[in-house]
Protein backbone atom coordinates (compact mmCIF):
# COMPACT_ATOMS: atom_id res chain seq x y z
CA UNK A 1 0.00 0.00 0.00
CA UNK A 2 1.46 3.49 -1.30
CA UNK A 3 1.67 6.09 2.16
CA UNK A 4 -0.54 8.57 -0.18
CA UNK A 5 -3.34 5.05 0.18
CA UNK A 6 -2.72 4.48 3.74
CA UNK A 7 -3.32 8.35 4.26
CA UNK A 8 -6.86 8.18 2.69
CA UNK A 9 -7.64 5.46 4.38
CA UNK A 10 -6.61 6.99 7.89
CA UNK A 11 -8.54 10.12 6.81
CA UNK A 12 -11.69 8.17 5.37
CA UNK A 13 -11.71 6.35 9.17
CA UNK A 14 -11.20 9.29 10.52
CA UNK A 15 -14.42 10.66 9.29
CA UNK A 16 -16.63 7.68 10.26
CA UNK A 17 -14.51 7.92 13.83
CA UNK A 18 -15.53 10.76 14.87
CA UNK A 19 -19.20 10.12 15.38
CA UNK A 20 -17.82 7.28 17.65
CA UNK A 21 -16.08 9.66 19.93
CA UNK A 22 -18.98 11.86 20.02
CA UNK A 23 -21.08 9.71 21.45
CA UNK A 24 -18.55 7.96 23.76
CA UNK A 25 -17.76 11.64 25.07
CA UNK A 26 -21.13 12.78 24.82
CA UNK A 27 -22.20 9.46 27.04
CA UNK A 28 -19.30 10.32 29.34
CA UNK A 29 -20.25 13.71 30.27
CA UNK A 30 -23.80 13.59 30.34
CA UNK A 31 -25.18 12.95 33.74
CA UNK A 32 -21.50 12.39 35.33
CA UNK A 33 -19.59 15.62 35.17
CA UNK A 34 -22.00 18.04 33.65
CA UNK A 35 -25.52 18.50 34.76
CA UNK A 36 -27.53 19.77 31.73
CA UNK A 37 -27.46 18.53 28.30
CA UNK A 38 -26.53 21.27 26.32
CA UNK A 39 -23.32 22.28 28.19
CA UNK A 40 -22.55 18.12 27.66
CA UNK A 41 -23.68 18.26 23.95
CA UNK A 42 -20.90 21.52 23.74
CA UNK A 43 -18.30 19.80 25.38
CA UNK A 44 -18.87 16.73 23.19
CA UNK A 45 -18.32 19.33 20.58
CA UNK A 46 -14.45 20.26 21.98
CA UNK A 47 -13.58 17.33 22.31
CA UNK A 48 -14.19 15.89 18.87
CA UNK A 49 -12.87 18.91 16.97
CA UNK A 50 -10.02 18.49 19.37
CA UNK A 51 -9.65 14.59 17.97
CA UNK A 52 -10.54 15.82 14.26
CA UNK A 53 -7.97 18.55 14.05
CA UNK A 54 -4.85 16.30 16.34
CA UNK A 55 -5.45 13.44 13.96
CA UNK A 56 -5.97 15.31 10.37
CA UNK A 57 -2.76 17.07 11.26
CA UNK A 58 -1.10 13.91 12.45
CA UNK A 59 -2.50 11.93 9.22
CA UNK A 60 -1.18 14.80 6.88
CA UNK A 61 1.38 16.39 8.47
CA UNK A 62 4.23 15.21 6.48
CA UNK A 63 3.14 15.96 3.18
CA UNK A 64 2.53 19.89 4.20
CA UNK A 65 5.29 22.15 3.70
CA UNK A 66 4.73 24.05 6.87
CA UNK A 67 5.82 27.66 6.48
CA UNK A 68 5.36 30.29 8.53
CA UNK A 69 2.03 30.83 6.34
CA UNK A 70 0.65 28.40 6.53
CA UNK A 71 0.84 27.29 10.19
CA UNK A 72 -1.23 31.15 10.87
CA UNK A 73 -3.79 30.19 7.74
CA UNK A 74 -4.37 27.05 9.75
CA UNK A 75 -5.16 28.36 12.84
CA UNK A 76 -6.93 31.69 11.11
CA UNK A 77 -9.30 29.01 8.89
CA UNK A 78 -9.95 27.38 12.88
CA UNK A 79 -11.38 31.19 13.36
CA UNK A 80 -12.90 31.29 10.42
CA UNK A 81 -14.96 28.42 10.47
CA UNK A 82 -16.92 29.32 13.50
CA UNK A 83 -18.68 32.51 11.69
CA UNK A 84 -20.92 29.40 9.57
CA UNK A 85 -21.06 27.17 12.77
CA UNK A 86 -22.58 29.91 15.31
CA UNK A 87 -24.57 31.25 11.96
CA UNK A 88 -25.56 27.56 11.69
CA UNK A 89 -26.69 27.24 14.71
CA UNK A 90 -28.58 30.75 15.80
CA UNK A 91 -30.68 29.66 12.36
CA UNK A 92 -32.08 26.66 14.08
CA UNK A 93 -32.01 27.78 17.40
CA UNK A 94 -34.26 30.85 16.03
CA UNK A 95 -36.45 28.45 13.97
CA UNK A 96 -37.80 26.84 17.27
CA UNK A 97 -37.21 26.86 21.07
CA UNK A 98 -37.08 23.23 20.81
CA UNK A 99 -34.25 21.93 19.14
CA UNK A 100 -31.40 23.98 20.92
CA UNK A 101 -29.43 20.27 21.12
CA UNK A 102 -29.98 19.70 17.57
CA UNK A 103 -28.63 23.34 16.56
CA UNK A 104 -25.60 22.48 18.75
CA UNK A 105 -24.48 19.29 17.15
CA UNK A 106 -25.38 20.81 13.61
CA UNK A 107 -23.21 23.71 14.40
CA UNK A 108 -20.52 21.56 15.64
CA UNK A 109 -20.50 19.29 12.23
CA UNK A 110 -20.39 22.37 10.16
CA UNK A 111 -17.13 23.76 12.23
CA UNK A 112 -15.46 20.97 11.31
CA UNK A 113 -16.40 19.93 7.32
CA UNK A 114 -15.70 24.05 7.28
CA UNK A 115 -12.02 24.09 8.81
CA UNK A 116 -11.10 20.45 7.11
CA UNK A 117 -12.59 22.21 3.62
CA UNK A 118 -10.61 25.51 4.38
CA UNK A 119 -7.04 22.75 5.47
CA UNK A 120 -7.44 21.39 2.05
CA UNK A 121 -6.81 24.54 0.45
CA UNK A 122 -4.38 25.86 2.52
CA UNK A 123 -1.86 22.74 2.62
CA UNK A 124 -2.16 22.26 -1.08
CA UNK A 125 1.24 22.71 -2.76
CA UNK A 126 2.09 25.32 -5.32
CA UNK A 127 3.40 24.57 -7.76
CA UNK A 128 6.91 25.92 -7.15
CA UNK A 129 6.80 23.92 -3.67
CA UNK A 130 5.95 20.80 -6.72
CA UNK A 131 8.87 21.80 -8.31
CA UNK A 132 10.91 21.51 -5.48
CA UNK A 133 9.70 18.52 -3.99
CA UNK A 134 10.44 17.07 -7.83
CA UNK A 135 14.20 18.38 -7.70
CA UNK A 136 13.30 20.11 -11.09
CA UNK A 137 14.40 23.33 -9.60
CA UNK A 138 17.89 24.48 -9.17
CA UNK A 139 18.49 28.31 -8.94
CA UNK A 140 19.08 28.49 -12.46
CA UNK A 141 16.88 26.36 -13.86
CA UNK A 142 13.38 27.73 -15.85
CA UNK A 143 10.50 25.62 -14.50
CA UNK A 144 7.11 25.90 -16.05
CA UNK A 145 5.04 28.94 -13.85
CA UNK A 146 2.05 26.84 -13.94
CA UNK A 147 2.60 23.44 -13.63
CA UNK A 148 6.81 23.21 -12.23
CA UNK A 149 7.82 21.21 -15.60
CA UNK A 150 11.86 21.71 -15.99
CA UNK A 151 11.88 23.87 -19.16
CA UNK A 152 15.66 24.06 -19.37
CA UNK A 153 16.87 23.27 -22.85
CA UNK A 154 13.46 23.89 -24.96
CA UNK A 155 14.31 26.11 -28.02
CA UNK A 156 10.69 27.62 -27.47
CA UNK A 157 8.68 29.30 -24.25
CA UNK A 158 5.87 26.11 -24.63
CA UNK A 159 5.87 24.10 -21.64
CA UNK A 160 5.33 20.72 -23.48
CA UNK A 161 3.70 19.25 -20.21
CA UNK A 162 0.56 21.97 -19.81
CA UNK A 163 0.67 23.65 -23.02
CA UNK A 164 0.55 27.21 -21.51
CA UNK A 165 2.47 29.40 -24.25
CA UNK A 166 5.19 32.29 -22.80
CA UNK A 167 6.84 35.16 -24.16
CA UNK A 168 10.70 35.26 -23.19
CA UNK A 169 10.03 38.52 -21.07
CA UNK A 170 6.74 36.51 -19.18
CA UNK A 171 9.40 33.71 -18.44
CA UNK A 172 12.41 35.73 -17.41
CA UNK A 173 10.12 37.54 -15.32
CA UNK A 174 8.25 34.98 -13.26
CA UNK A 175 12.16 33.75 -13.17
CA UNK A 176 12.86 36.85 -11.15
CA UNK A 177 9.94 36.53 -9.13
CA UNK A 178 10.50 33.15 -8.26
CA UNK A 179 14.24 33.81 -6.85
CA UNK A 180 12.80 36.19 -5.15
CA UNK A 181 10.13 33.98 -3.52
CA UNK A 182 13.08 31.37 -2.53
CA UNK A 183 14.54 34.04 -0.90
CA UNK A 184 11.72 35.11 1.00
CA UNK A 185 10.60 31.79 1.67
CA UNK A 186 14.19 30.69 3.11
CA UNK A 187 14.08 33.87 5.44
CA UNK A 188 11.02 32.80 6.47
CA UNK A 189 12.26 29.43 7.23
CA UNK A 190 15.38 30.44 9.63
ZN1 LIG B 1 3.55 23.76 -17.69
Amino acid sequence: MSNLLSRLLLSLILLVGAPVVYCVSYFVLDGSLIRTDELSLLASNGVTSLFIVVAWILIWRRQVVWTAGRRQMTIVAGLLALIPALLVNLIISATSRFVDEVAIVIGGLCWCSVWLALTVFIWRETALERAKRLGEVSESAIACPNCGYNMTGLRQARCPECGTQYTLDELFGMLRERAADLEREQVEAK
